[in-house]
């Protein structure tokens, strides 16, 4: 299928690439345009304009930072959605807010467009690996469209309910994790404050009750998992500011539904803390520096 690919960022470069793996033709655009260049020597074309990236494509997927990014492209008078024929299917894997997935769905199926909204799980890792789980929202018939492209980057692909559900089910995930990464920080923190090793600690709690995928898969305590963003002073996995960009939409979804959240406040308040502190671009998993002692 000819794909015009938006957002060429850290996950946005790695789903391209297995888009073209998988045989599509992709033609990408991102505003800075230096980051095509591993993508165009794997055979995607580039392009000036968005509408001339989405010249002759029957699909357009975007991976874009945030809502205003996202209104910015399609939305407006010069926006891409009323340059696209009818038909096209539009893919939106950026994580923004319901109401902007909502309303970009709405100006799409008014202009006979398909969309869904396909915000994503399993970070800069599971793009590079093809195993993300995209979380959908919309309409039965799009989502079957758009599932040969979800599954040539990712292995999951959930249908959470209509237009806008899957950004909600993408908050409501991101609270919960933001809110077992503390948890789990603090009880690892107390556990080497009181004379144990990380290390030991995190074995016996992965056999006990409070296993949890931070301490199963993402260890935030520095050596204790080779792997883990922890063991590289924090770098590489998914920034402090997206976390805290996330507890911002729950928060503000928490407030329009009138729903009672203290965790999901109080943890945007540490993350809040956290880029005040400098460590926007580190892994969320710091947020274990807050709790440890100053010397
Ligand atoms: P990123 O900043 O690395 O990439 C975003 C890219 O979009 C940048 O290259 C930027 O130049 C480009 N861009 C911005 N506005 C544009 C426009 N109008 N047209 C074309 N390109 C434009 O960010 P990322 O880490 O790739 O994250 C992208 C999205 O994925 C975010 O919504 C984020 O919350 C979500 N997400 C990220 C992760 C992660 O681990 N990084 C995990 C899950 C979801």
């Amino acid at each position: 299928m000819k794909i015009a690919f938006f957002g060429i960022g850290l996950m946005g470069a790695p789903m391209a690439q297995n888009l073209l793996k998988a045989g599509h033709s992709l033609t990408v655009f991102d505003l800075n345009p230096a980051l095509a260049e591993p993508l165009v020597a794997n055979g995607a074309a580039t392009a000036a304009t968005p509408a001339e990236a989405a010249a002759g494509c029957a699909a357009v997927v975007s991976m874009l930072p945030h809502d205003g990014a996202v209104r910015g492209l399609y939305l407006g008078e010069n926006g891409l959605l009323g340059k696209l024929p009818r038909g096209t299917l539009v893919i939106d894997c950026s994580t923004v807010s319901a109401e902007c997935a909502s309303e970009v769905s709405k100006a799409a199926h008014a202009l006979g467009l398909g969309m869904i909204d396909a915000p994503v799980s399993g970070g800069v890792a599971g793009a590079a690996a093809g195993t993300l789980s995209f979380l959908c929202g919309g309409v039965a018939d799009d989502l079957e469209r758009a599932r040969p492209l979800l599954e040539a980057m990712g292995k999951n692909v959930m249908h959470a309910g209509g237009p806008g559900a899957g950004a909600v089910a993408k908050i409501c995930n991101n609270m919960l994790l933001a809110i077992h990464m503390i948890g789990t920080c603090e009880a690892l923190q107390l556990g080497v404050d009181n004379g144990l090793d990380p290390k030991v600690l995190s074995e016996i709690m992965l056999k006990s009750s409070g296993r949890n995928w931070s301490l199963e898969l993402y260890n935030p305590y520095p050596g204790v998992m080779e792997t883990a963003p922890a063991s590289r002073e924090y770098s590489g996995g998914f920034q402090v500011a997206l976390m805290h960009k996330d507890l911002g939409l729950a928060m503000q979804a928490a407030q329009k539904s009138q729903s009672t959240t203290p965790l999901g406040a109080l943890a945007k308040q540490l993350y809040s803390l956290q880029v005040a502190q400098g460590k926007a671009k580190l892994d969320f998993s710091s947020i274990l520096q807050l709790l440890q002692h100053a010397d």
